[in-house]
């Protein structure tokens, strides 16, 4: 069981949110009123509303109210990372600023971290409000992440989770800059529970997720966690290779067997088929040392300790 005065520090990227900040504040507030210890961390991902005026009012009017703010937009993922550097508590709870993570979930979260879980992530329940569209993007993009990569992550996992300090120090650790959270924090382990929930609709305001940034965001979670790509090469290399020996076969066979061939036409197919097969086997194999290149810069903790008898705190060994 952990201290139940254990500060709690509650993350919220927004960007372009003025309206719904107002109201999602005041709905933590009322939710964390039983705790005695807890922080509203509120990042505004270079807002070019007044997100950043009524941030400035809500954290003078509240003490448990602190915010950043980006001198652009740099997307939810960066937002949500700064606010795992700054935020200060034993336990970060993030959720969006638009209310579709119902922040009376909380209370549970907080319930399973002292039970002991270290990862509290949430997973959402078919949404009736989400667009046809949303949902099925959301479906093919987890298929596809599983299948090139070694994670596990479930559909609907969502940027709704409870986040031990153990975990938080260690996600520090990530020296990458594109780093997909919710690749991350299923990689690094831990004790994780999972909860399912109801997401209600936006309180105010467009989804400020664009058909672009959701595609960045696919593009990073695939190519950050998998090399898999970078072998197509190889692969399509082969396949050439193998094409073009059957081929240069059967033009051998037709200049000594028939007499169907013109003078210089097998010459020429067999050596530009054999050369084009070996070059992408060249480029194949010169992507996947890339690969091994792009894995090994990101200086990734080689593994992480969970837990000691010798030393409390967790503690990581880095790779060389
Ligand atoms: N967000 C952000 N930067 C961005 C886009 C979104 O900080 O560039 C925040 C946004 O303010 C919200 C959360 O990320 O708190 C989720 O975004 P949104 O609700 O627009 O996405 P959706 O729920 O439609 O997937
Ligand atoms: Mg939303």
């Amino acid at each position: 069981m952990k201290s139940y005065d254990g500060m709690i520090s509650i993350v919220v990227p927004a960007y372009n949110e003025e309206e719904n900040l107002p109201v999602l504040v005041h709905r933590l507030m009322a939710v964390m009123e039983p705790y005695p210890s807890y922080e509203i961390l509120i990042v505004d991902d270079g807002s070019s509303d007044q997100t950043r005026y009524v941030l400035r009012q809500l954290s003078n009017a509240y003490p448990t109210v602190r915010f950043l703010s980006f001198s652009r937009n740099f997307g939810h993922q960066m937002a949500l990372r700064a606010g795992y550097d700054n935020a200060k508590g034993d336990a970060v709870i993030c959720l969006d600023a638009d209310l579709q993570h119902p922040p009376e979930l909380i209370p549970t979260l907080i319930q399973k971290w002292r039970e002991g879980y270290e990862v509290v992530y949430t997973v959402r329940q078919p949404d009736p409000n989400l667009s046809w569209f949303k949902k099925s993007t959301s479906k093919q993009f987890y298929n596809l992440l599983r299948k090139v990569s070694d994670l596990k992550i479930e559909d609907g996992a969502a940027d709704f989770r409870l986040l031990d300090r153990k975990v938080i120090d260690t996600l520090k650790q990530f020296k990458e800059n594109d780093l997909f959270l919710r690749g991350a924090i299923s990689w690094v382990g831990f004790r994780q529970c999972r909860i399912l929930y109801q997401p209600a609709a936006r309180y105010a305001g467009r989804s400020k997720y664009s058909f672009r940034k959701m595609m960045q965001l696919a593009a990073m979670g695939i190519t950050s966690f998998s090399t898999k790509p970078l072998y197509l090469s190889v692969l399509l290399g082969f396949s050439m290779f193998l094409f073009a020996t059957l081929f240069g076969l059967e033009t051998l066979y037709e200049y000594f067997f028939t007499d169907a061939t013109v003078s210089g036409w097998t010459t020429l197919v067999v050596l530009s088929v054999l050369i084009g097969g070996v070059q992408f086997i060249m480029i194949g194999i010169i992507g996947v040392y890339l690969g091994k290149t792009f894995v090994e810069v990101k200086q990734r903790p080689a593994y992480i300790i969970g837990d000691t008898s010798d030393i409390d705190e967790t503690s990581t060994t880095w790779q060389q």
